[in-house]
């Protein structure tokens, strides 16, 4: 095996691993639960999972889905991130190789998985991924250049040096949440209701901080069509009641940017 197959199959093992990590915090940081105890156990009989039956998609399939003490059925949720997790790393690495892009890659495919998964179910976006996905993309800026953009050319000088890439990461971060938020509290003040929540404020910060103005701004549009449209056939389909549900908005943004940032 070459080196590149032998990295891309570890970093697909290690996304498998993360993926069982990430399962942990979308079922357990909506409703502050500690993510490191007590270990994992079964939601609906309560038992302890093993070692050996918590070992990532293999587990899943090996029990047909089922807990092995009270055989009621696992969510697909649980697979379903894993697999997703290890497919995305195993991409990045293959592309990028061993480079700093490659682990820039795998960290907002796993930040962007628990808020898509996290929104879904309980349309709430934790802060630990939100604030500190911006943190991270803002950490590894100098590291993997974000592409030179309108930020770079107004703060001068040549783009992607460590220092312009962190400007524009920063900038970036602070302009799309101003603005999201402008937005969010207009459209409250108009609609006398809620439309954006602070999740969504705080994770486009973290879009803004890895992709860089541009690349983010081109996600959020795409995001905000895609939610329009499959927001306006669901109210179709199910009638005026479900314009009273809210959109996990989150989601389609997390799709948007995982999107944005491999197509770019
Ligand atoms: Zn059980």
């Amino acid at each position: 095996m070459s080196d590149a197959a032998l990295l891309a199959l570890f970093c697909g093992v290690l996304g498998a691993i993360i993926g069982s990590f990430l399962n942990v915090c979308i079922s357990r940081l909506p409703m502050d639960e500690s993510i490191w105890l007590p270990r994992s156990h079964c939601p609906r009989c309560g038992a302890w999972i093993a070692a050996y039956d918590n070992i990532p998609i293999l587990s899943y399939l090996l029990l047909g889905g089922r807990c092995r003490v009270c055989r009621l059925p696992i969510s697909w949720r649980y697979p379903a991130v894993e697999a997703l997790t290890a497919g995305l790393f195993w991409a990045g690495a293959a592309r990028w190789g061993a480079s700093w892009q490659t682990a820039k890659w795998c960290l907002l495919a796993a930040v962007m998985i628990e808020l898509i998964f996290s929104d879904i179910e309980t349309r709430i976006l934790p802060d630990e991924f939100t604030l500190w996905g911006a943190a991270a993309g803002i950490m590894l800026a100098p590291l993997a250049a974000l592409p030179p953009g309108l930020i770079t050319l107004l703060v001068g000088g040549p783009s992607e040096t460590p220092l312009g890439s962190t400007l524009n990461a920063v900038i970036s971060a602070i302009l799309l949440s101003g603005g999201f938020w402008l937005v969010g509290a207009f459209y409250a003040k108009l609609r006398g209701r809620e439309g954006l929540g602070f999740g969504d404020v705080k994770m486009v910060a973290a879009m803004g901080a890895f992709l860089g103005l541009e690349m983010a701004m081109t996600a959020i549009l795409g995001a905000s069509i895609a939610g329009g449209v499959l927001g306006g056939l669901w109210i179709f389909m199910k009638g005026r009641k479900a314009s009273e549900e809210e959109l996990p908005f989150g989601s389609f943004l997390g799709v948007a940017a995982l999107l944005a940032a491999w197509f770019s």
